[in-house]
């Protein structure tokens, strides 16, 4: 072969290498391409939200979760917050107020919960509710935790609902729970152990994904675990982003966590929206007021 023969060969080859190279790039960027950047007009979802705790303009919110077309689950805190998150909701088709209780409220309400149960019975969802043992190291606020936990499983199970649920630290007691009240959950930004992430999937749970995906290797590790057909996103603003950043949680911040989530699952943000709505559909399947309520958005 002559040498003229041989760089021929070389310079093709090279060619060829560097065409791979470039389709690489190009495959990759389009997997981590920013979410300002696709065409598309889906509507996300933020699965897990403190719509009444903001201490920025509500109004500046609002706008941001209309333009970014966000469907956004408002959780409550106590009654006190559900009857603000309605409130909020006048004002923004977008936002779908549930009633529950946070485990860090507890010991305020376990002594007066029937009290409260024409809003369970109106909440299409029920949350924020659940157990912390983590944050809240007084035990002797555990049985009030339980009390209320439970009292809201029980009508959930009744009235066949959703849960939002909290399970910092308490993760073993939260699913042994579910399985007793057969009681279908929304896993609000699970950090617990790998182990019982299975058993949580065998009871019908949805895992949210949540902002601390941009910083946590373990957070990434559930998000790698969770098949991408029990996965919704969340961004428990304004506190979460806060909590990580110092910064205000604004909405848009849910983008950095589907693009992000995009990436480790490595499916396209779009095929990403798409099928968080599909998942978001089967959790509501029962509710003809979300489900329309959804179909509304979608025209938007
Ligand atoms: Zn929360």
């Amino acid at each position: 072969m002559s040498q003229n023969r041989l760089s021929i060969q070389y310079a093709f080859r090279l060619q060829i290498l560097k065409l791979k190279i470039f389709l690489r790039f190009f495959i990759d960027d389009k997997l981590s391409a920013p979410l300002t950047l696709t065409s598309s007009n889906l509507m996300r979802i933020d699965s897990h939200v403190h719509i009444d705790t903001y201490d920025v303009d509500i109004k500046d919110v609002l706008n941001e979760i209309e333009q970014h077309k966000i469907f956004t689950i408002a959780v409550a805190m106590d009654p006190e917050s559900y009857v603000k998150s309605k409130e909020i909701a006048e004002h923004c088709h977008y936002v779908l107020p549930t009633f529950g209780i946070h485990p860090w409220q507890a010991h305020k309400f376990n002594e007066r919960l029937s009290e409260f149960d024409h809003f369970i019975d109106e909440s299409p969802m029920i949350g924020e509710i659940g157990l912390d043992f983590h944050w809240i190291e007084d035990e002797s606020l555990y049985p009030a935790q339980l009390q209320v936990f439970e009292y809201f499983l029980q009508k959930a199970q009744q009235q066949d609902k959703v849960v939002n649920i909290h399970t910092k630290g308490a993760e073993l007691k939260v699913i042994e729970l579910l399985e007793q009240y057969q009681v279908t959950a929304i896993v609000h930004w699970y950090s617990g152990p790998i182990e019982l992430i299975q058993r949580y999937l065998d009871a019908g749970a949805f895992f949210t994904i949540s902002v601390e995906l941009m910083f946590s290797d373990h957070i990434k590790e559930i998000a790698k675990t969770v098949q991408l057909n029990r996965i919704l996103t969340e961004t428990d603003n304004p506190g979460g982003y806060s909590w990580l950043t110092n910064k205000v949680g604004m909405p848009s911040v849910l983008n950095l966590v589907i693009d992000e989530l995009a990436k480790q699952k490595q499916v396209t943000v779009d095929s990403l929206i798409e099928q968080i709505e599909v998942n978001m559909r089967g959790l509501v399947a029962n509710r003809d007021d979300v489900l329309s309520l959804m179909d509304r958005l979608n025209k938007y």
